[in-house]
């Protein structure tokens, strides 16, 4: 695209995933076979919005809930919302500090329109998810804390004590992890909670959207359950995109300080309203209801990554896949294919990008290159939004790809 002076250059590029996924689409428009591990949601047929949900929402529909509502969403939702909050870490939110979003995206995006001037320091641990545009576009500063692959990519208390400046205002934790799987214990934020009692001045974006998609009896633990007396300085971000398959829905909530709230609120106001009437009692059902399928989702998904991170690591010369404790993101380091070539001398592999187009044009396997998620090694990150029997086709294929390249 062109660019026109008119337009501000920061929307010259999208999202990066969006914008690789968007690449992938257009080679499989042209009649390519490519499996998909791009994108961050699970697929039906074997993950879909569960019944209930669905039915809520139709219901929703036929019953004309299809008006404008409150800003921060229907009371009974966030009614429901509450009671959710109150059962996972044990404290009591009150109606005014909670409210819905379009998506964690917009909780993130409402957030840090009200709550950042420029100049002001969010550090972010990473490898992490994308969140830098959402505080370059509102004059904030992104300080990224490299992570050490030895700590699976969780910033260490030392670490986060040695981060903090006076210019600080926020820190981000995101756990379980997009892109690393990796997810903190009650240790790890024992002592992450003691540095920030003595750095009252920072606030804590948490963004648990990934929440209960833990493998191997790992268990979930929230910061605030751990240290609920940080509650007035964090803001909750979480919605039903990933754990109820409902990544079109664009449900997700906030939960902190009543000012915040009161605040974002507003902003949400200006942009977008409430969020779509029938989607809030699509999360009402979702919140307010048992996760028994939870079981045999996270079974499947169990299932699956330990067909494909076994089939990288033992077809595969050169790609080492490590096995993620949570969420549905295999992470493979790619850095030792800087030794191939292809045979005609005409691909080198300098960067995960080059690594990732080769075996999305060649292999016909598209998955996530790891640079914009902050690695600081070559990495992909592959989405495990296919079924077994696909992810063992993948295998097999990349395989055979690596197998035409030789050594430079
Ligand atoms: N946060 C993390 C860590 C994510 O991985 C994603 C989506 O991939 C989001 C937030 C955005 O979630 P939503 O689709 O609810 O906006």
């Amino acid at each position: 695209m062109t660019q026109v002076h008119y337009l501000n250059p920061r929307y010259q590029q999208g999202s990066p995933t969006l914008n690789y996924a968007a690449k992938v689409s257009a080679l499989r428009a042209e009649g390519r076979d490519i499996l998909e591990m791009v994108l961050g949601e699970l697929q039906p047929p074997f993950f879909q919005v569960p019944a209930h949900i669905k039915d809520a929402m139709c219901k929703a529909i036929e019953t004309n809930r299809t008006r404008y509502t409150d800003v921060q969403g229907e009371k009974e939702v966030l009614e429901v919302i509450r009671a959710k909050l109150e059962r996972d870490y044990k404290i009591s939110y009150s109606p005014t500090e909670v409210m819905l979003s379009n998506g964690v995206k917009q909780v993130i995006d409402n957030l840090f329109a009200v709550a950042l001037e420029a100049g002001d320091e969010v550090l972010i641990p990473a490898p992490c998810w994308v969140y830098k545009p959402n505080i370059t576009k509102y004059g904030g500063v992104c300080k990224f804390i490299p992570c050490s692959k030895d700590n699976n990519y969780k910033v260490t208390a030392k670490q986060l004590e040695e981060a903090i400046t006076t210019q600080t205002k926020w820190l981000i934790i995101n756990s379980p992890n997009n892109p690393t799987g990796s997810l903190y214990t009650r240790e790890d934020f024992v002592q992450i909670a003691e540095v920030l009692r003595r750095n009252p001045h920072v606030r804590i974006l948490l963004d648990e959207v990934y929440e209960q998609l833990v493998f191997d009896g790992h268990e979930f633990c929230s910061l605030l359950t751990v240290a609920p007396d940080l509650k007035d300085r964090v803001v909750v971000a979480n919605g039903i995109s990933k754990v109820y398959a409902g990544t079109g829905l664009r449900g997700g909530f906030a939960a902190g300080s009543e000012e915040t709230i009161f605040a974002m609120t507003n902003h949400q106001s200006i942009t977008t309203s409430s969020i779509c009437a029938p989607v809030q009692w699509a999360m009402k059902a979702a919140y307010g209801s048992d996760d028994d399928f939870l079981e045999a989702w996270r079974a499947e998904l169990q299932d699956r990554r330990d067909a494909f991170v076994p089939g990288i690591n033992q077809q595969v010369g050169g790609l080492h896949a490590i096995s993620p404790m949570s969420t549905f993101y295999v992470r493979i380091e790619c850095g030792d294919w800087k030794n191939l070539i292809t045979q005609d001398g005409e691909t080198t592999f300098e960067t995960d990008l080059d690594v990732a187009d080769y075996l999305a044009e060649k292999a016909g396997v598209a998955m996530m290159f790891g640079a914009p998620f902050n690695y600081q090694e070559p990495m992909l990150r592959a989405s495990l939004n296919l079924p077994k029997s696909e992810l063992e086709i993948a295998c097999e294929r990349i395989a055979a790809a690596r197998n035409e390249l030789v050594t430079r």
